[in-house]
């Protein structure tokens, strides 16, 4: 595998940086993740795209040398998806917040997942909307503090792998900043799905959420992430009391039973060429 040097030679628009996060910030970490996943699939640049939403995560598409959009805030699916169906050909890779895609893009994740489009999507799960100022998002921890939550918030987050599973969801996977080699390894098992992929990385936005929290450092945020997450393995021998407040890495589910939607769309296209012919005939 390169190195993070060689990686970010080959794969970094040299001309976008230095970067906008934060020091600490784990979007730089999934990023890299991310590069050593698609580098060791042997993916060519022009083979891949990478499409964001807003955001500080989003910020990603634009320092990556492959086919990429920045797009609109919790639109980035809609656009993934009608970029696969355009390019069935291509390896379509989404980026989206915890904000983007859990309250404004959420009912395209809905429909994303149960059609089964071949894409991977990335969530970055800091808990927070950190590029506006701090404030709470769906998948925010009940009874944190927020800028829009200076009392702590009231209401219950929800699981999003649980929700994307429900919805139909045909892989999913969880990681987190901490666990890098998990990270590369689900990214890799995504990508290779044939259908929708979902994986939620758990990572820390240390300005606004850690300092609003009062965290602390980010080598904190991270040693919570080490004793909160439970490889599956492991996962499936917790008892509920044993679960609490902790949860499960790696792959969590995975089904190949059902058709691809740019691979089904074919045959419907075939299908009406065919009734058409006879029609003519
Ligand atoms: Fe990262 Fe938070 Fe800074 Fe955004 S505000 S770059 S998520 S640390």
């Amino acid at each position: 595998m390169k190195s993070m040097e060689e990686l970010v030679n080959v794969y970094f628009r040299p001309g976008r940086l230095p970067h906008l996060w934060c020091p600490g910030c784990g979007n730089g970490v999934i990023l890299g993740a991310l590069l050593k996943a698609i580098d060791a699939e042997g993916l060519e640049k022009d083979n891949v795209a990478i499409i964001s939403g807003i955001g500080c995560s989003s910020r990603a598409s634009g320092y990556v040398d492959f086919n990429t959009a920045n797009t609109l805030h919790g639109r980035a699916l809609p656009i993934s998806t009608g970029l696969k169906m355009a390019r069935p050909d291509l390896n379509v890779i989404t980026l989206s917040g915890d904000g983007d895609c859990s309250a404004i893009g959420g009912n395209h994740l809905i429909h994303a997942v149960r059609r089964n489009v071949g894409l991977t999507l990335v969530v970055f799960n800091n808990s927070i909307y950190g590029m506006t100022g701090g404030q709470y998002s769906p998948l925010t921890p009940i009874g944190s503090r927020a800028t829009t939550a200076p009392y702590l918030t009231i209401e219950p987050s929800f699981d999003i792998l649980a929700l994307a599973q429900a919805a139909g969801a045909t892989f999913t996977a969880r990681a987190t900043t901490y666990h890098v080699p998990v990270l590369v390894d689900v990214l890799r098992k995504g990508i290779r799905h044939d259908g929708f992929s979902i994986i939620e990385v758990v990572t820390g936005c240390p300005t606004n959420f850690g300092r609003q929290n009062k965290i602390g450092a980010p080598a904190l945020m991270m040693e919570w992430q080490k004793d909160h997450a439970v490889p599956r393995a492991a996962w499936e021998k917790l008892d509920d009391e044993a679960r609490r407040g902790k949860f499960p890495i790696g792959v969590l589910f995975e089904r190949t039973d059902e058709k691809e939607y740019t691979k089904a769309y074919d045959e419907i296209i075939e299908r009406a060429q065919a009734a058409k012919k006879e029609e003519t005939a």
